[in-house]
């Protein structure tokens, strides 16, 4: 579907939710994770929920979420907004944390211009060794990867200051 097709769709078909995107967003995302059915952290089934349930109040523009149904876990990923598409996989605590520190690392890296969004991501992509650029983002990654990120992104900046020492 085109994208004037989808947009004139969306606009046809009333309010949207997780059960009833846009087809326009999804078009946009590129390489859409399918909907979590079973939680990767402790096995219990996942549903759909707002995410006022995570935060104490709606949240964001798109206030929704896939939450861990399991007793004793808290794991729970958001959505592309306008979509019922995850952002990532499902994320218990030190995930979360592991993640943040990650992007912290490696947000820099394109947030200072010294390179573009995708060259970051190209690189990140050649240092952990995931072959397809596409299947590089932190939101995929487990607590061990993000470690990797993070290393990466300081043995990068230890060599830029060797390299730009005077010898
Ligand atoms: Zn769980």
């Amino acid at each position: 579907m085109n994208h004037a097709i989808a947009d004139a769709f969306d606009k046809a078909s009333g309010a949207k939710t997780p059960w009833n995107p846009s087809r326009s967003a999804i078009a946009r995302v590129k390489n859409p994770l399918p909907a979590p059915v079973t939680c990767p952290h402790c096995g219990a089934s996942v549903e759909i929920v707002s995410n006022a349930l995570i935060y104490g109040r709606e949240y964001g523009e798109w206030p929704w979420a896939f939450m861990c149904t399991g007793k004793f876990c808290d794991s729970y990923v958001g959505m592309h907004p306008l979509t019922g598409i995850p952002l990532g996989t499902l994320a218990d605590g030190p995930t979360r944390e592991a993640r943040k520190r990650a992007k912290a690392a490696f947000n820099p890296l394109w947030q200072a211009k010294a390179m573009t969004r995708s060259e970051a991501y190209a690189w990140l992509a050649q240092a952990l060794g995931i072959v397809n650029v596409g299947e590089c983002h932190i939101g995929w990654f487990d607590v061990d990867q993000c470690q990797r990120v993070v290393e990466a992104c300081a043995s990068r900046r230890n060599q830029g200051e060797k390299n730009s020492c005077p010898a």
